[in-house]
């Protein structure tokens, strides 16, 4: 068996009005070539100007990784020839990128890792080719849109390790705003490289890089398929070759597109039209301010402070307006794990049925704690809560409101409780009989009990007090 090492690259739109160094929109267009300016298709004479949201973005993302962000940011020329690269070269970040040494932790089947991040840095993205028989087209609607650029250290083990630290890096984007990240529209693209090595070696093999992976379990597949190709390579005795590949989507094998190329080949310089750009220490602390409390963070606080399981932690910190939500309910009062219960067994059970948001939902985390605080004190069953939660969001109308409607309160007053209980045991001394004789007649008399009141007995007080009337006789 051999050690498998992998290190990811991720590049990841970043979510601005503008493109990074244009004025054309930075949106999703319908029709090709329909949002591009003189500076997205390069014409001679051009002169980019960085864009203030995309860069204050990319530090809000370089900080949420823990990274070093430096004093003065640069961009960089990196030139080499594409048809989706009109410029002929791409402005990105090589000598002073916005982060360095940064580090993610992730939770990988109940044990945490720390991903040591590279370095995280902003460049454009190029135009999308697509490939029709014999010829191409060229639309230039993505060039220019806002790149980060996030690089780990080849320090993950496993296809499970590297699809736990991109779902965190997808959650990050998603916390911070920084990125939609939407995997289906090609927001977040993955390279993944991949090399084995023996158990005991002390240097690592030679690794494959498998370019611009678009899903999460095509990542997982072109890792499988690795690790099987490389090692049976290995096992024969052969040489794994240092190459790009192709991962194909339909056969679910990978196939080769070019030998490597070096570092020194793209020609790196100092891009001249862009002035360096100085960070100052106020900036850092105010970008840090902005930062929520992110997923990794979230989990620990809810196992540890509020006693969750990891699973329903992981579930409530998948969408950050549901954690705002149950942090929310919390904060009024509510007891962290009935509130974390109706989340995970009803709510976002009703939420993914008619594919809604939180924010859609009627009821606000104010009416959850007065639901999960008459259920408390014993004004309605936990039974009734349950139905009270789903008048409440069909009729648009506040708990209480429904409560007083439906004439719901729960009868936990023990004298009212025991006549009904007396009598209902005095008219059917028979059934008493064949209780003593083995035969289980209790739950016929909870069940009278709570038809005598219309279901609005506390069941537990009921069942107190009925065996204990039992035993009387
Ligand atoms: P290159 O010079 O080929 O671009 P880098 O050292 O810059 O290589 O690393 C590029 C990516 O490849 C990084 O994500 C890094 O973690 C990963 N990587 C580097 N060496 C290996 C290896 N032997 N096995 C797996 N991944 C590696
Ligand atoms: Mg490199």
């Amino acid at each position: 068996m051999y050690k498998v090492v992998i290190g990811l690259e991720v590049h990841c739109e970043v979510k601005t009005n503008s493109k990074n160094f244009s004025n054309s929109r930075n949106t999703y267009s319908e029709y090709p070539n329909e949002n591009i300016d003189t500076v997205d298709i390069g014409l001679p004479g051009i002169l980019p100007v960085a864009n203030k949201e995309a860069f204050r973005k990319s530090l809000m993302m370089s900080l949420a990784l823990n990274c070093k962000t430096p004093d003065i940011v640069m961009f960089d020329r990196k030139n080499y020839y594409y048809p989706d690269l009109p410029k002929g070269y791409q402005i990105t970040q090589e000598t002073k990128p916005v982060g360095r040494d940064g580090y993610v932790m992730i939770n990988v089947n109940g044990e945490d890792k720390k991903i040591l991040i590279n370095n995280i840095h902003l460049e454009e993205d190029t135009a999308s080719l697509d490939h029709f028989g014999n010829y191409s087209l060229i639309d230039y609607n993505r060039s220019g849109i806002p790149l980060l650029e996030t690089v780990t250290e080849p320090c993950m083990n496993s296809a499970d390790e590297a699809i736990t630290f991109l779902e965190a890096l997808k959650g990050i984007f998603l916390y911070t705003g920084v990125s939609e990240a939407r995997t289906d529209r090609g927001q977040m693209r993955c390279d993944v490289n991949i090399s084995l090595m023996e158990e005991d070696a002390t240097e690592f093999g030679t690794k494959v890089e498998m370019k611009n992976i678009n899903s999460f379990n095509n990542v997982r597949l072109a890792i499988e398929y690795e690790i099987k190709r490389q090692t049976e390579i290995l096992k024969s005795g052969g040489k794994v070759l240092q190459e790009t590949r192709r991962f194909d989507s339909e056969d679910l094998k990978t196939y080769p597109m070019r030998s490597k190329v070096d570092a020194i080949d793209y020609k790196y310089y100092i891009e001249p039209n862009i002035p360096p750009i100085k960070i100052s220490d106020d900036l850092i602390e105010e970008i840090k301010k902005e930062i929520p409390m992110l997923q990794y963070e979230r989990v620990e606080k809810y196992m540890g402070e509020y006693g969750l399981s990891r699973y329903d932690s992981e579930i409530i910190v998948k969408d950050k307006k549901v954690s705002d939500y149950f942090e929310e309910t919390i904060k009024l009062g509510a007891d962290p794990k009935s509130s974390a219960n109706w989340l995970t067994s009803i709510i976002l059970g009703h939420l993914n049925k008619y594919e809604i948001t939180i924010d859609d939902l009627y009821l606000t985390p104010k009416m959850l704690y007065e639901l999960i605080s008459m259920v408390d004190t014993g004004k309605i069953s936990s039974k009734q809560s349950k139905q009270v939660f789903f008048k409440c969001i069909e009729e648009n109308k506040e708990p209480s409101v429904i409560v007083k409607e439906m004439g719901m309160t729960q009868i936990t007053d023990d004298k009212t409780i025991r006549d009904i209980a007396i009598r209902v045991l005095d008219e059917h001394p028979e059934l008493i009989e064949d209780h003593r004789k083995g035969k289980n007649t209790f739950d016929y008399f909870v069940g009278q009990v709570m038809k005598e009141t219309r279901g609005q007995a506390n069941p537990k007080v009921t069942r107190d007090i009925i065996l204990e009337e039992m035993e009387k006789r």
